[in-house]
C-alpha cells in the first residue's frame, strides 16, 4: 500500500488531505430521464420496457427503462445470464453512469445499477462523492476510507496563511475547507461546488496559486545569487548603430533598452521577459542588448523558432552589425558538415561576436568562448523547464549568461506575471510612429474571384501581397499541396505578376532565394504557408489573404496578420473562410476585425480557450495544479500576487512550507 502510495506522492498524512477529488459524483439526487444531457454523471431511476441480447460486431446486453419523461438504453458488453434474467419488464432501476449518445437515443455504458424492490426503498445519499486520482490496485472505496481516516487528523495540520491575509481576502479556515472538499455536507450549495465557486474551494485554489507563484519568485530570488557578469563597458556600439538607422526608436524601445542595461550591469544573470506586440520593434530592442555584451567582449546567441526566422534576423544583424566591424554567423541545421564546422570553430575562438540559429544553436557542438547574453525570440511555448534548461546549457566556466525572452504574441498581464514570475518583466507598449492600422474583412470562400482582382490593382500600385495557405488538415503535405495548387492558380489568374511560393517541404536554400526575392520585391506575390507566421517583415507588402481562416487560432491570425501594416501603405487583412462559421470561429475572427491590439486580443483568447490550451500549462506539465484552474480562476490573480509577495517578505518560512506542501519535488524549479 505504502508503494502505491508513494506512487501518487502520498507520503505522510497531510499528503492525503492535500489529495484532492479531481471532480465529484452528484448522487444526491434523481434526475429526470427526458431532462439528461450528453457528458453529465447523473442518478437515474425508471422502469424496465425492455432487456435483450443483441449482436452487432459483438454481443452485448441492451436494456431500455423508462420514467414517464424520456427514456435511456443501458448497454452492457460484459455480462452474466443472471443479470439479464434480473432486467425483467417493470422493475424499477436505479442507475449511475455518464451520459453518451448513442446510436439511437441517449444511453449509459455500463452502469452501476441497483433492483429496487416494490417494498423496501434505497436511501440516496445526502453527499456529494468525491472522485480521487488514484493508481492501479487502489480502489476509490478503500482511497476515500483512507481519507476520512486523515481527516481525523485534520485539525493538527498548521493553517499556513496568516490570520490577517485570510481575513483580508475573505478565505475561509484550512480546517474547515478541507473537510468540505473530501467530505462535502448536505448544506453544501452543490451548483457552488461543482463550478469551484465555493469558498472553501475558493481558500484552497488561493492558498495553491500562492504556492505556485511563490516557487516562481523564489526561482527568480535564487537567480540573483548565481554569479553573472556585469556589463559594463559603455555603449560606443549601440551609438553607432543609432546613427545608421533610418528612424529614431520609440519612448517605449529606449526604456526597455535601458531597463536591459541596467539588468546586465549587475553582477547577477538578468532573466528578462520583454513583451510587445507585433511589430512593436523587438528586433532592434534585441539588438540593442547584444550590442553591449558585445562591447564588453561577450559573445551573444540570438535564437528563433524557425528557419527562415532565424535567417532573417541573420541578414538584419548582419546588415546593422557589419558596418560596426564585427561578425555575425549563422548556424542552421541544414548547412553542410563543412559550413557547420567553420561557423563552429569561430564561435569557439570568439571570432564570431553574434550567433544565430533555431534550436540547433544548442547542440553538443556549438560552444562558446565567452557566451555573455542568450536571446530567445519569438518562441510561443518557452516554459519555466526550458528556461532553466537553457540557462545550464548556457552556462560557461563560472558565470551564467544573461537571458533575454521576447514573447511571440502578448499575455495579458496578470498571467504573464504568473506563469513568468520568475523573469523581470517589460512592455514596449508603443508601435512605430506612421503605422497605418490594418483594415480587416471576413469573406466567405467563394468571393475568391473578386480578392484575385484586388491583388492585382495593388501590385499595381507597387505594393506587395501575401497568399497564406494554412492547414487543411493535420498533415503538412496536403497543407504544402494545397499551397502549390493555389500558386498555379494565381500564376494562371494574374499573368503579369510574378508569383512565389515557399513552404515547409522546400529544401532551405530554395526558401531563402523566393524569400529574398520577395523581401527585394521582385516576386508580386508570396504564396506561402504558415511558415511565414512569425517575425517575417517585410514591410512593403500591404495586402494579405489567409485562407481558411476559421480553423486558426486567434494568436496565430494576430501573428500573420502582423507581416503586413509594417510599412506606411495602408494595409488590409482578408480572412476567407469556409461558411458557416462556428461560434468559436466567429468571435476569433469578430475579434480581429474589431481590435488590432495584441494584448486585448490576448485576452479574448484566453476568454475564448482558456490558459491551459493558450500556455499548453497542462499539457508540457508545466504548472500543474491540483485544484486550481487558470482560466477558471484568473480573476483570483491579482489578490494571490498580493498576498503572496506579503507572505514570502514578511514570513519566508511559512512561505516555504506553503510551497512544500502544494509542490511535489519534481515540479518545484526552485529545488532544480
Ligand atoms: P517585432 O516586434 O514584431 O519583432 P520587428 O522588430 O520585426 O517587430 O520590427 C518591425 C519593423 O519595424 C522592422 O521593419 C523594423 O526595422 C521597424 N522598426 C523598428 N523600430 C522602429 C522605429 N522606432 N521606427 C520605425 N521603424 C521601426
Ligand atoms: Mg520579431
Amino acid at each position: 500500500m505504502a508503494e502505491r502510495l508513494e506512487k501518487l506522492g502520498i507520503e505522510l498524512v497531510q499528503d492525503f488531505l492535500f489529495h484532492l477529488p479531481l471532480r465529484y459524483q452528484d448522487r444526491t439526487r434523481i434526475y429526470p430521464i427526458g431532462s439528461l444531457n450528453e457528458g453529465q454523471e447523473v442518478l437515474i431511476e425508471g422502469e424496465i420496457e425492455n432487456a435483450t441480447i443483441v449482436m452487432r460486431r459483438k454481443r452485448m446486453l441492451l436494456c431500455t427503462i423508462s420514467d414517464g419523461s424520456g427514456r435511456i438504453t443501458l448497454r452492457f458488453f460484459h455480462f452474466s445470464n443472471a443479470q439479464h434474467q434480473g432486467m425483467t419488464q417493470g422493475k424499477r432501476l436505479r442507475c449511475f453512469g455518464e451520459i453518451r449518445r448513442g446510436p439511437q437515443s441517449l444511453e449509459i455504458v455500463h452502469p452501476e445499477y441497483k433492483v429496487l424492490s416494490a417494498t423496501s426503498s434505497i436511501p440516496m445519499e445526502n453527499t456529494l462523492t468525491p472522485t480521487y486520482p488514484t493508481t492501479e490496485g487502489l480502489q476509490q472505496r478503500s482511497f476515500r476510507r483512507l481519507i476520512g481516516l486523515a481527516l481525523a487528523h485534520v485539525n493538527e495540520l498548521e493553517d499556513l496563511i496568516p490570520v490577517e491575509v485570510q481575513q483580508q481576502y475573505r478565505l475561509a479556515n484550512i480546517h474547515e475547507a478541507l473537510r468540505t472538499l473530501h467530505n462535502p455536507t448536505p448544506e453544501t450549495n452543490v451548483s457552488a461546488f461543482l463550478s469551484g465557486q465555493h469558498p472553501a474551494q475558493r481558500r484552497l485554489i488561493f492558498e495553491e496559486m500562492m504556492a505556485h507563484h511563490m516557487s516562481l519568485r523564489k526561482l527568480r530570488e535564487q537567480a540573483k545569487q548565481l554569479p553573472g557578469i556585469a556589463i559594463d563597458e559603455g555603449d560606443r556600439l549601440y551609438q553607432k548603430l543609432l546613427q545608421q538607422l533610418p528612424f529614431t526608436l520609440t519612448n517605449a524601445q529606449q526604456h526597455v533598452i535601458k531597463e536591459l542595461r541596467n539588468d546586465m550591469q549587475q553582477s547577477y544573470p538578468m532573466s528578462r521577459l520583454v513583451q510587445g506586440d507585433v511589430g512593436s520593434g523587438k528586433t532592434l530592442v534585441a539588438a540593442a542588448a547584444a550590442l553591449y555584451a558585445i562591447e564588453s567582449d561577450f559573445q551573444v546567441a540570438l535564437m528563433a523558432p524557425t528557419e527562415i526566422l532565424a535567417e532573417q534576423h541573420y541578414q538584419n544583424f548582419s546588415e546593422w552589425l557589419a558596418p560596426l566591424g564585427l561578425e555575425v554567423s549563422w548556424i542552421s541545421g541544414k548547412q553542410t558538415a563543412k559550413e557547420r564546422r567553420s561557423q563552429v570553430e569561430n564561435l569557439l575562438m570568439g571570432i564570431t561576436h553574434i550567433a544565430i540559429g533555431t534550436h540547433a544553436l544548442f547542440q553538443a557542438d556549438v560552444q562558446f568562448k565567452q557566451l555573455g547574453l542568450v536571446i530567445v525570440d519569438e518562441q510561443h511555448r518557452f516554459g519555466v523547464d526550458q528556461r532553466l534548461a537553457l540557462r545550464e546549457k548556457g552556462q560557461q566556466a563560472e558565470h551564467y549568461p544573461h537571458q533575454l525572452i521576447m514573447t511571440a504574441t502578448p499575455i495579458p498581464r496578470t498571467l504573464a506575471m504568473t506563469t513568468c514570475a520568475d523573469l523581470d518583466y517589460s512592455v514596449i507598449d508603443e508601435l512605430p510612429p506612421g503605422r497605418q492600422s490594418i483594415k480587416t474583412v471576413a469573406l466567405a470562400n467563394d468571393r475568391r474571384d473578386e480578392i484575385i482582382q484586388r491583388i492585382q490593382s495593388i501590385c499595381d500600385s507597387g505594393s506587395q501581397v501575401y497568399w497564406v495557405c494554412t492547414l487543411i488538415e493535420e498533415s503538412e503535405a496536403l497543407q504544402c499541396q494545397n499551397a502549390e495548387e493555389t500558386w498555379e492558380l494565381l500564376k494562371e489568374k494574374l499573368p503579369t505578376l510574378e508569383i512565389g511560393l515557399v513552404h515547409g517541404r522546400m529544401k532551405s536554400d530554395q526558401k531563402d532565394a523566393v524569400m529574398s526575392a520577395f523581401k527585394q520585391g521582385d516576386i508580386h506575390v508570396l504564396v506561402a504557408t504558415t511558415v511565414i507566421e512569425v517575425g517575417v517583415d517585410v514591410p512593403n507588402a500591404s495586402l494579405m489573404i489567409v485562407e481558411n481562416a476559421e480553423r486558426l487560432g486567434l494568436a496565430q491570425l494576430h501573428q500573420l496578420r502582423g507581416r503586413v501594416g509594417r510599412g506606411t501603405t495602408a494595409s488590409s487583412c482578408v480572412l476567407l473562410y469556409q461558411a458557416p462559421l462556428s461560434k468559436n470561429a466567429f468571435k476569433r475572427i469578430d475579434a480581429l476585425r474589431k481590435s488590432s491590439d495584441g494584448f486585448e486580443i490576448a485576452r479574448i483568447d484566453l476568454e475564448i480557450r482558456g490558459p491551459g490550451e493558450v500556455f499548453g500549462t497542462r499539457q508540457t506539465g508545466e504548472l500543474r495544479f491540483r485544484i486550481a484552474d487558470l482560466s477558471r480562476d484568473q480573476h483570483l490573480l491579482p489578490d494571490v500576487q498580493q498576498a503572496a509577495q506579503a507572505v514570502l517578505t514578511q514570513t519566508p518560512d511559512v512561505a516555504e512550507k506553503l510551497i512544500k506542501r502544494w509542490i511535489h519535488r519534481a515540479d518545484d524549479y526552485s529545488k532544480v
